[in-house]
């Protein structure tokens, strides 16, 4: 019998679903290493989150972040980042403790990722005493951390990555910087077409099935799209176990972000010109806003953070006028009251512009326009479950050897032969292109033990 016409000719070593910083850290990981790669995403253009792009004529700006977790320096090195063309501002450092901690840990995680280890069902695995709890508490402790029972606000968090720094022409020239080193290693990028169905034979993943009817065979499948999009779209109701399904299931969602992106006739009038390069974080109870965004409402004051990203990049805006990103927390997925529309839009902006306007007076009227972005276009356009930029929650049960699942380095998972990069697992909250290291580490390692 001939082949299936809607297969692809060749067998990959590997399938990656999502060409972000991740997957495409991932891809150029293992084509260095002489592995058969394609990249399957969804979006007409690789990047993911790493875009930049117009909101206004001569405007630009990243439209779901300004920074992400700094990329460690070995990485950022061996994808050789800055030959393809990223130049990164020098990001804000965090405490001795903190980065020292963060270093350990990352490093940890990637010799255990090197070593084979046996894809163990859910419920036969046990917790893995693992060395990056005590790191993390101790870090937590000696930065004067909240502590580990504050789910949301405590050590973890601290130990979370710090902002990498922005990128020269914005998060989308990091973007390309990787899709030329994924593409120069020699990685297949598939763009344009989604990912449906991974499917497993005897148990093992062994295709991706794409939503053009076609479908990629490969020895490994790593998936970057969080925990929930990976168990509980790409796999069909009732073909994994029932333990898997529900510990997926309970895997809380951190609370959502939502953007507000403002072209400005002039940048701010400050005493301190310097003022306007750095991240100001906008005073807010954050308790407070949870609770609202637990209950589905819009915070009065949500958690902001300021940026006039043009005064570090100038390129973002002409001459003489000025790009300002507001990055709000704790904003619901959807309100009690039913989905967003033009009236909780207007709401939500309006809150948002109060809080500029006291730190920047005189700001409302330099605005020439305004984009606003909320969770449903993030969950729309990247597929982030719940538009939750974070990959879960960050709280003890959901951190370090527990994102998500019971084993050193949360790349491997329960399903043989699937991987998992991105923010939902182990290395995703602590560095930018790690996950996707330590997965093709993960998969390397197996494919040579044949396992
Ligand atoms: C504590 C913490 C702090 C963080 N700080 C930030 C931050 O400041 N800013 C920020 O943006 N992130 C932040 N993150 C998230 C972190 O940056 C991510 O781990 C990572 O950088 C995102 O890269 P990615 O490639 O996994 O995902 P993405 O950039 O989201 O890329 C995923 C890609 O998959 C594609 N895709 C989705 N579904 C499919 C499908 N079915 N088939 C094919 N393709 C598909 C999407 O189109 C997208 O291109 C933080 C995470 C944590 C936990």
């Amino acid at each position: 019998m001939g082949p299936d016409r809607r297969e692809f000719s060749v067998r990959y070593d590997v399938c990656i679903i999502g060409a972000g910083a991740e997957g495409l850290a991932c891809a150029a990981t293992l084509a260095a290493h002489g592995r058969r790669v394609v990249v399957v995403e969804r979006l007409p253009e690789p990047g993911g989150r790493c875009v930049t792009r117009a909101f206004a004529p001569g405007f630009s700006a990243s439209p779901f972040a300004d920074e992400l977790p700094a990329i460690p320096p070995a990485i950022f090195r061996d994808l050789e980042l800055a030959r393809h063309g990223a130049i990164l501002t020098p990001a804000a450092e965090s405490s001795g403790t903190i980065a020292a901690t963060r270093e350990a840990v990352i490093a940890r995680v990637l010799a255990d990722a090197a070593k084979p280890r046996p894809f163990l069902p859910l419920w036969r695995s046990r917790p893995v005493p693992w060395p990056g709890e005590d790191l993390a508490t101790r870090g937590g402790i000696e930065c004067g951390g909240e502590g580990l029972g504050d789910p949301d606000r405590g050590a973890l968090a601290l130990l979370a990555g710090p902002a990498g720094g922005m990128p020269r022409g914005g998060l989308g020239a990091l973007g390309n910087a990787l899709r030329r080193a994924a593409e120069e290693a020699g990685a297949e990028l598939l763009c344009g077409v989604e990912a449906t169905d991974i499917r497993r034979r005897h148990g093992r993943a062994v295709a991706v099935r794409l939503s053009d009817g076609r479908e990629i065979a490969a020895a490994a499948v790593v998936s970057t799209l969080d925990l929930k999009r990976t168990f509980l779209t790409l796999f069909a109701w009732n073909d994994l176990p029932k333990p898997l399904v529900e510990r997926i299931a309970a895997f809380r969602a951190a609370p959502g972000t939502a953007r507000l992106l403002l072209a400005l006739e002039a940048p701010p009038v400050v005493k301190d010109p310097d003022m306007l390069r750095r991240p100001i974080a906008l005073a807010a109870s954050y308790g407070e806003a949870v609770r609202a965004w637990a209950g589905g409402m819009i915070p009065d004051r949500p958690p902001a953070v300021v940026r006039v990203v043009s005064a570090v990049d100038p390129f973002l805006a002409p001459d003489g006028a000025a790009v300002m990103t507001v990055t709000l927390s704790a904003i619901p997925r959807e309100p009690f009251d039913g989905p967003w529309n033009g009236d909780k839009r207007i709401v939500l902006q309006a809150r948002a512009l109060k809080l500029v306007e006291e730190m920047f007076p005189g700001t409302f009227e330099r605005i020439t326009t305004a984009a606003l972005i909320i969770p449903p276009d993030i969950e729309r356009e990247l597929g982030c479950t719940e538009g939750d930029l974070y990959g879960g929650a960050l709280s003890p049960s959901q951190m370090l050897a527990f994102r998500p699942f019971p084993d050193c380095t949360g790349t491997r998972t329960p399903v043989k032969g699937l991987y998992l990069a991105g923010a939902s697992s182990a290395l995703g909250p602590l560095a930018t292109c790690a996950s996707g290291v330590a997965a093709a580490t993960a998969v390397m390692a197996d494919l040579r033990r044949g396992a």
